[in-house]
């Protein structure tokens, strides 16, 4: 029997498309190229899945037009998806700022998404690659390694470009362009910072000590823990500063966040006057990092030899640390593709392409990208519920 609804890609945005189409009584059929379904859903939240945000709401994401994701978000939230989780009895927990994760693994939720795809009627199949899309009269012709096949709505979930090894490809780019869409220009998001030469030098071989900083770059700023790597810098508030970051722009930590430098040092000075400053720094910071900072920008003395001059400087580079990253670690290790098909041209109620009828585009492919924290996933979900009403 030939399909109504062709979905490419078997990931989370493609399969929750599938359900709600599949629960409409649409003849859906889902192609997926890998062997498997949800394979990011697998390895996500290390293994937990961290399938929502509690706290989700549009200013989470980034996006050309920052209005587009609100239709979408608001009639399906965090809640409906809880629901869904619970009817499975699967076990979850919040771990911080209303992050959800499955206690025990993000198997759980794949094999959830993929039995209400089986209570829907969706067909499903892996290893199917799509080689060639044409517009028909009545639709779309597939062209893939499965034969040819038809269908009047065609939904593009092929995800971004982000962990290459796991099955991404710019495919959905491709279809976009191919049928007028414009495509805004893609690059890695939630992902560590590279440094080179002295600055990676001095801080290398302090790889695994991690601290809590608030990250800024122009107007925003994330405050979470950083982790030093062999490579640069990354942990949470690394990654979501990192789809804020352009290469060459000036970025700065906080190394003291939600403390006045000032007041610390001042006040250090007047009750530990004897202290060094590497004591003192090391109650407050990691103690091989406070170290560092006493080798390679200030003077490690006793406390009551600093000038108020020298104490307003110390606590100036504290609280604006300048990082200059050389770059990201790119899309093999990036948990996200920024930029993606423009929004200007889907409706924001179906995710149809206002070029042409019938094609939408869901999920990471389209130009709305979550902070870390389960948005990411709440976008897919929430995007492919408001195609899958309509496809
Ligand atoms: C390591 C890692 C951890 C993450 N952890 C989280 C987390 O805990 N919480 C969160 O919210 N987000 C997380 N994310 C982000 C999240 O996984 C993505 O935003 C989300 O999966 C996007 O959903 P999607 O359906 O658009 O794309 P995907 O889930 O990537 O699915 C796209 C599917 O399309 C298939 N495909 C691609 N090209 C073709 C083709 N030509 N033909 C057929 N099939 C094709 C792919 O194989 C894939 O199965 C993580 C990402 C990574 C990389």
């Amino acid at each position: 029997m030939e399909s109504e609804v062709l979905i490419i890609g078997g990931g989370a945005a493609g399969l929750m498309c599938a359900i709600v189409a599949g629960r409409r009584g649409r003849r859906v059929r889902v192609l997926e190229h890998a062997n498997r379904c949800g394979k990011k859903i697998l390895m996500s939240g290390g293994g937990r899945c961290n399938f929502t945000n509690t706290g989700t709401t549009p200013a989470n994401f980034l996006s050309a037009n920052p209005h587009f994701c609100k239709s979408a978000l608001a009639r399906y939230t965090p809640a409906h998806f809880i629901e869904m989780v619970e009817q499975h009895d699967i076990a979850y927990h919040e771990k911080e700022l209303g992050q959800l994760f499955c206690d025990d693994s993000s198997k759980q939720i794949v094999k959830m998404l993929l039995d209400e795809c089986a209570a829907a009627g969706v067909r499903i199949d892996v290893s199917c690659s799509v080689e060639r899309i044409e517009a028909s009269a009545d639709g779309y012709a597939l062209h893939t390694t499965l034969g040819k096949m038809r269908a009047p709505s065609l939904v593009i979930a092929s995800g971004g470009l982000s962990i290459p090894s796991m099955g991404a490809t710019g495919f959905g780019y491709e279809i976009a362009r191919q049928f007028g869409h414009e495509v805004l220009p893609t690059r890695a998001g939630l992902v560590p910072l590279t440094l080179t030469g002295r600055p990676l030098a001095e801080l290398a071989d302090l790889s695994g000590v991690s601290l809590p900083v608030a990250a800024h770059c122009g107007k925003t700023s994330f405050r979470n823990a950083m982790l030093i790597t062999h490579r640069g810098l990354s942990g949470p508030s690394i990654l979501q500063i990192s789809s804020y970051w352009q290469p060459g722009q000036a970025l700065h930590l906080d190394l003291l966040p939600g403390q006045d430098a000032l007041e610390f040092l001042s006040q250090q000075q007047r009750d530990r006057s004897a202290a060094e400053l590497k004591t003192v720094l090391g109650d407050a910071l990691p103690k091989r990092f406070a170290q560092r900072l006493c080798e390679i920008a200030f003077a490690n003395r006793p406390m009551r030899q600093f000038t108020p001059a020298e104490i307003r400087q110390m606590a100036q580079r504290l609280a604006h640390w300048p990082v200059v990253a050389s770059g990201t670690e790119g899309y093999r290790t990036a948990e996200v593709t920024l930029g993606g098909v423009d929004t200007d041209e889907l409706s924001s109620t179906t995710m149809e392409s206002k070029l042409a009828k019938g094609l939408y585009f869901i999920g990471e492919v389209v130009d709305v990208t979550g902070w870390l924290g389960g948005y990411n996933f709440q976008w897919a979900w929430a995007s492919g519920h408001a195609a899958g009403l309509a496809a």
